[in-house]
């Protein structure tokens, strides 16, 4: 079975959020276009109490129940069969969907007989990155979508080289007309 990961798709690394991630609305057409071509669909939301050790490194972003913390209004969302919350602790940054603390995701994938893990979504430099690396540590064959995810870039070649270090972890890079 075919799974899709969208990681983080809200409002707060969107154009006009908290913690935007430049163009970051951008992933959002491109993953509503592949939604259909999986037969498993999940995504991670980023979901902090107010106080969280977190937002030392960042400025608060996502907090449980905002608006920040919604879905882009645009993203397909009733595609999603299942959303993990990660982050959710005040003391993790829970970068990885893996660490979400409502549902176990490599549970909930194996028990839907999910062999292929497509990650697409926000951001590449972190969520994402440490989402597909843990992927593919579970044993996941893992793709990450290179049109379908958008980087932070605190320094300028931060999404060029988490998709440098993704590949060295087994990850494969593929376009999303390739999906
Ligand atoms: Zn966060």
């Amino acid at each position: 079975m075919r799974g899709l990961l969208i990681v983080d798709v809200q409002n707060d690394f969107c154009p006009g959020g908290a913690l935007a991630v430049p163009e970051g609305d951008a992933v959002v057409s491109v993953i509503n276009q592949m939604v259909e071509k999986f037969d498993v669909v999940v995504a991670s939301k980023d979901w902090h109490p107010q106080k969280s050790v977190h937002f030392k490194h960042w400025p608060p972003h996502c907090v449980q129940n905002t608006r920040g913390a919604e879905f882009h209004p645009q993203l397909k969302s009733e595609a999603i069969q299942q959303v993990f919350l990660k982050g959710t602790g005040d003391k993790d940054d829970g970068y990885s969907a893996y660490e979400a603390t409502n549902l176990d995701l490599n549970e909930y994938l194996k028990s839907n007989r999910v062999t292929d893990l497509y990650v697409a979504g926000l951001a590449t430099d972190y969520c994402v990155k440490a989402s597909a690396i843990d992927a593919a540590r579970m044993g996941f064959k893992t793709f990450v979508v290179t049109d379908a995810v958008s980087a932070v870039n605190v320094k300028p070649d931060d999404g060029k080289r988490a998709l440098e270090s993704m590949k060295a972890a087994g990850v494969t890079l593929v376009d999303s007309s390739q999906v």
